[in-house]
């Protein structure tokens, strides 16, 4: 296997969908400059797609050392 940069703990997945920009404020959106993609987590669905979040707050996806820090609307990886 490949190394990839931002491994992810066992379980958690990076959503294959491309994420244009992130705020569904067109005045107040972030450009998804690095690629950023949505983690998915088993058992969850983020209420909102990056493109329509209007979440500011982001969190923990788990206590895993290599967990990575998400938006809290749409799972948006913005460790
Ligand atoms: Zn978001």
């Amino acid at each position: 296997m490949s190394v990839v940069s931002s491994p992810l703990p066992p379980g958690l997945t990076y959503s294959s969908t491309p994420v244009a920009y992130h705020g569904a404020d067109e005045h107040d959106r972030e450009p998804n400059r690095y690629g950023r993609r949505v983690v998915q987590v088993p058992g969850h669905t983020w209420p909102a797609r990056p493109e329509e979040c209007s979440e500011g707050r982001a969190e923990w996806v788990s206590d895993h050392p290599d967990a990575p820090l998400v938006c809290c609307g749409c799972g948006l990886d913005v460790s």
